[in-house]
């Protein structure tokens, strides 16, 4: 029998500094669940690894507790604005979008704009356009805006203004860490099919209080979202910039493809290189095998992954440990 396995996460970040109330908590271990029985549930029936990384991100954008399409941070205009991207290992055909504000699944377009096979990654208002032209779902501002995001927002700005005032009054108070981007919640799946093939999405809203044209890793093929049948596909979470800056999905590729590294060294050694930029993150990938891991530097990185025969296994809080394999 092949093997057939998927592995999801829900951004790296630090909800284990307990800013995360514990209902939320509830609530992302349902969606996780939830979002790993849909992409299971594809692979089952013999749908293909991308149909089955779509259908599961999909899942998690639907979730108001995770930073992707309903639910996404709000960037220092107020506005929520959505990236994200697929990646097929069988020819490395890709899609992205980034700066959408209309469109419910933006894993949805990426995926359409692969399939169009003109662009690789369409941006603002061309994209929302599409996605109208396609038919997709869209949705008013409104839909995307949850209550405990503005509230998060309200915190940040406030302590800001604090942080400045301190520093204007005194001779630079150091303050306290900035919040954006610790919270994480960037969503992101990787699969295997029983065909052999890999695909990788990811989608998010970016970095609260971001400006509005800010773009990170997540709609960027080779940055955020790689697959290759060659080596393997990786969906990475995390400060972006680092992200991009490292190339870090293709750099777990090469070092698969070139160096003949293991998938959990390649993943390791792409995230010290993140760290030492000065970057933090994690991600899910997975390799031709059927191998899964889920490394991350941050305190948590919600997480779930099921093999072939295997049970449901779902994380929020739990620390870093190998994510385990898949059957054979
Ligand atoms: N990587 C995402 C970005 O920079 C954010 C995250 O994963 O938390 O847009």
């Amino acid at each position: 029998v092949s093997p057939y396995a998927l592995a999801i996460h829900g951004g790296a970040g630090a909800l284990a500094l307990g800013r995360v109330p514990p209902d939320r908590l509830a609530e992302m271990r349902r969606d996780l669940s939830a979002a790993l029985e849909q992409g299971i549930a594809v692979l089952e029936r013999g749908g293909c690894a991308l149909d089955a990384v779509v259908s599961a991100v999909s899942v998690l954008e639907d979730s108001r507790v995770f930073n992707a399409a309903r639910g996404a941070v709000l960037r220092c205009d107020g506005s929520v604005r959505l990236d994200a991207s697929v990646m097929s290992g069988k020819d490395r055909s890709a899609g992205g979008v980034t700066l959408v504000r209309t469109v419910r699944n933006p894993v949805r377009l990426a995926r359409a704009v692969l399939e169009r096979g003109r662009e690789v990654l369409l941006a603002g208002a061309d994209a929302d356009r599409l996605a109208l032209e396609l038919g997709l779902a869209t949705e008013p501002s409104s839909y995307f805006v949850m209550d405990y995001r503005l509230e998060q927002k309200r915190r940040l700005d406030a302590g800001r203004n604090d942080r400045e005032a301190a520093r204007s009054f005194s001779d630079g108070g150091a303050g306290a860490p900035d919040e954006p981007g610790l919270e994480g919640q960037t969503v992101g799946a990787v699969a295997l099919d029983a065909s052999g093939h890999l695909a990788a999405a990811t989608s998010t809203g970016g970095v609260t209080n971001a400006e509005p044209g800010r773009i990170g890793d997540s709609p960027i093929v080779g940055a955020g979202t790689w697959a290759s049948d060659e080596s393997c596909a990786v969906s990475g979470t995390g400060a972006g910039e680092f992200f991009i800056r490292s190339a870090f999905a293709h750099e777990v590729h090469g070092r698969m493809a070139w160096a003949g590294s293991s998938l959990e060294l390649a993943t390791r050694a792409a995230l010290d290189q993140v760290v030492a930029l000065g970057g933090h993150g994690g991600c899910v990938a997975i390799d031709r095998a059927g191998h899964l891991v889920a490394p991350f530097t941050t305190l948590a990185m919600p997480r779930a992954y099921q093999s072939r025969g295997g049970e449901p296994h779902v994380y929020v809080l739990e620390p870093c440990v190998a994510a385990g394999g898949a059957g054979r």
